[in-house]
């Protein structure tokens, strides 16, 4: 009986579940069947703000344009609209002047918070903390929710190598396991289980791929990778916000191999939506439709939109492409109306499944929004964030943490007064001078006298929408109060590094040090006063080969958002034990960039650097790096022994263990996030030197130990083979762990299938 009750109760289950799928499936083809062309174009289309809801309606221009096309319906989704003034006033127009009251979607770049802002998502990824980055991502969610907003253009899932790329602090560094998780975690924490609150956002997955691999580190310019590096190394962190259920994809400004991400079919209909079976839709990248005009690609955007939509972009964000020429195309027959019928039928899905049509101003109310932003829970989950995100690189003779009574400090560096650069790049909705600086959160211990010297200015560079920092790059008149103040000191902390509008969008570098006059100034500094804390920040890897070898003490602290010098002042003083391990590779220099650790071999040896001049290196800087991925100290201290390979060969659906213990040789309790690495000896097509595959992070007091143990198993060995699929195949495998990825102990196991 219990079994035929659990059967009914099963299929009952089963066919409620099939009904609500139905239904909103149902609703989506009658709504369709009721649509002109024109308007089921409308949904394609997506426009940025124009309409200042305080002011008179717009009469002339572009913006009474766009005003026109809301009224008839010709506008399926916003972006940069704030506040749920504004949101609700354009939702109104669309729900009551419109034919059919089809309500808008009002995306938004959320990257990093709304306006109480988290560390930027590359620092995040140093926490390797996929509860905390979840929890980030989710308080991001409610407080842009509370405005309005009910999607944002995050996470940036691209794999990123090069440091010369400013966009490498909006993702989760260059590793694809590490990448694939933090990409789940962010869309899990967007958009909740099932978006049945208001306090969730749909997330979106870019950029549609390959952006990160632009030549050079130079922002949009080509991709050339092969299909080998996609599958293996570019698509996972994609792959997983599929699997994660991630609603919205980007697509991306660069060309891939020949075709621009944009118009490319092969990404968008065979890999997303026929291999991943993705049911969401896909937003183009800002005017990227008519970027195809310029990349030689389309030759109008009649063209363009031809191209686009026939290649599986389903939404037009700012190139008019759609709009202006669909009807045209299809009228031409050039485009299917079955063509437009699914971008149109996977956008008004979406906007079912968000609950809109039942309520479109669910996310407009006054009164959670002034409760929402910046309201304690957000606070304390983006503190708790930034502390988990600092990453302890050097620390000699136990410099820090700082005692806390009875010191002379000395803070030196533009930087260390900054209460905007904290916030880095990407956080439109946070208004300048809102996050703590250092100077701030160090005056919240009292036990110490501090003193502040600026010493120089940060030079900004030639930056995206003309922004500069107009300072005078050779300005030395703050050395001497500098050099004064250090000399008296007992400890000098050092604010150095790069501005909040240094990286992010349209910031490539071309050189990686510190900027401006900062390295002559750590130096002169260093002569009067050795004893140097340098609390880097930055957006990107930098390369800091003479702080490195001279500087006892060195804390990356990132940009780190709003509660960063409180963060920054916690973990100075040991109030906090810093356990974050760096999610990309530090260069010694920018000529050895891209530098990663899970490189291929050469037909040369690399290491041990061989005395001869025929093997793969440079003559004048070394093969290795400046730190490692995975790399991070603690105020504890860590010894790895006794590596185990629980069974020396495994076969199909069989498994091995691999387990080693850790103890804490240090003095006080601290974190570690003990690494696993595998590499396949010998494959149909070549495999990295080396790839994380597991994580843990284990807690422990002095003298404790722990053994821990990592599960291998054909999913842990698969790759995208020779064969143009992903396989386990049989052979010889070493496995390491270790405390960075290059710190390790390593075994052997086996796998037959
Ligand atoms: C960026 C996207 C962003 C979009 C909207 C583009 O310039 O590449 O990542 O979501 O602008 O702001």
């Amino acid at each position: 009986y219990g079994f035929v009750a659990f059967a009914m109760l099963f299929s009952i289950q089963s066919n409620a579940q099939k009904k609500t799928v139905n239904t909103i499936d149902q609703k989506v083809e009658t709504l369709l069947k009721k649509m002109s062309l024109e308007e089921k174009i409308g949904q394609l289309n997506q426009y940025n703000g124009f309409y200042d809801v305080t002011g008179p309606a717009p009469k002339e221009g572009q913006a009474a344009q766009k005003y026109d096309h809301l009224k008839k319906g010709l506008v399926g989704a916003m972006l940069n609209v704030r506040g749920v003034k504004d949101v609700r006033a354009l939702q109104k127009i669309a729900v009551e002047q419109t034919r059919l009251g089809i309500p808008l979607l009002f995306g938004f770049d959320v990257v990093h918070g709304y306006k109480t802002i988290s560390p930027i998502p590359l620092a995040e990824a140093a926490s390797w903390d996929l509860e905390a980055i979840q929890k980030s991502a989710a308080v991001a969610a409610d407080e842009a929710s509370s405005v309005g907003l009910n999607w944002t253009f995050a996470p940036m899932v691209d794999v990123s190598r090069d440091a010369r790329w400013g966009r490498v602090m909006e993702g989760a560094g260059e590793d694809p396991y590490l990448g694939s998780l933090i990409a789940a975690a962010r869309v899990k924490g967007f958009q909740g289980e099932n978006f049945n609150g208001n306090n969730t956002i749909l997330a979106c997955a870019k950029h549609f791929a390959g952006y990160a691999f632009a030549e050079a580190g130079r922002d949009y310019n080509t991709v050339d990778v092969s299909e080998n590096t996609l599958q293996n190394v570019i698509f996972p962190p994609f792959k997983a916000s599929v699997d994660a259920g991630v609603r919205t994809f980007m697509n991306s400004f660069n060309e891939l191999n020949g075709i621009p991400a944009t118009g490319n079919a092969w990404l968008q209909r065979q890999i997303l939506k026929k291999d991943w079976n993705f049911k969401g839709f896909v937003v183009s990248d800002w005017g990227s439709m008519n970027e195809m005009i310029a990349h030689h690609y389309a030759k109008d955007s009649m063209h363009a939109a031809e191209l686009s939509i026939n290649a599986g972009s389903d939404m037009d964000m700012e190139s008019y492409a759609y709009v202006s020429n669909l009807a045209t195309l299809v009228k031409e027959g050039k485009v299917k109306e079955t063509t437009i019928d699914d971008a149109a039928r996977r956008i008004l899905r979406t906007k079912f499944e968000l609950g809109l049509f039942d309520n479109p101003y669910k996310y407009c109310d006054e009164a959670r929004e002034k409760a929402t932003i910046g309201k304690p829970e957000i606070q304390e989950a983006v503190l708790d964030m930034a502390k988990k995100s600092i990453v302890l690189l050097k620390n000699d003779n136990e410099l820090l943490p700082l005692k806390k009574a009875g010191q002379k400090i000395a803070v030196i560096g533009a930087l260390a007064n900054d209460k905007t650069s904290p916030l880095g790049s990407w956080r439109i909705g946070a208004e300048d001078n809102t996050a703590i600086s250092v100077i701030e959160g160090l005056n919240q211990y009292k036990g110490n006298e501090i003193t502040y010297a600026k010493g120089a200015d940060v030079i900004v560079g030639r930056t995206l929408f003309g922004f500069e920092t107009k300072v005078n790059a050779t300005d030395k008149s703050g050395f001497a109060e500098a050099v004064a103040a250090a000399k008296k000191a007992d400890v000098v902390l050092m604010v150095l590094g790069e501005h909040g509008l240094q990286t992010g969008e349209g910031r490539s570098r071309t050189e990686l040090g510190l900027p401006g006059l900062q390295q002559e100034l750590l130096e002169e500094i260093y002569k009067v006063n050795p004893n140097v804390v340098l609390l880097l920040t930055n957006g990107r890897p930098l390369a800091i080969p003479w702080a490195a070898e001279n500087i006892p003490a060195i804390l990356d602290t990132w940009q780190l958002g709003t509660q960063s010098g409180n963060a920054i002042a916690q973990v100075l003083y040991g109030d906090y034990n810093p356990s974050g391990k760096l999610p990309m590779t530090f260069p010694r220099n920018v000529g050895q960039v891209p530098i990663y650790y899970n490189h291929k071999n050469t037909g040369r040896p690399v290491l041990p650097e061989p005395d001869s001049v025929f093997w793969s290196h440079y003559i004048d800087q070394s093969n290795t790096p400046l730190y490692p991925f995975g790399y991070g100290l603690s105020y504890s201290k860590f010894a790895y022994s006794d590596l185990k390979v629980s069974a020396s060969t495994f076969a199909k659906s069989g498994k091995t263990e691999v387990s080693i213990t850790v103890k804490n040789t240090g003095k006080i309790r601290g974190k570690e996030i003990v690494q696993m690495y595998i590499s396949d000896l010998i494959a149909s097509v070549t495999r990295p030197v080396k790839e994380l595959k597991g994580f843990e992070m284990i807690e422990l007091n002095p003298g404790e130990n722990k053994k821990v143990t990592f599960t291998i198993n054909e999913k842990t060995i698969e790759f995208f083979s020779a064969n143009n699929k992903w396989e386990a195949e049989a052979g010889d495998f070493k496995v390491f762990i270790g405390t960075n990825s290059a710190d390790t102990l390593e075994g052997n196991f086996q796998y037959s299938n």
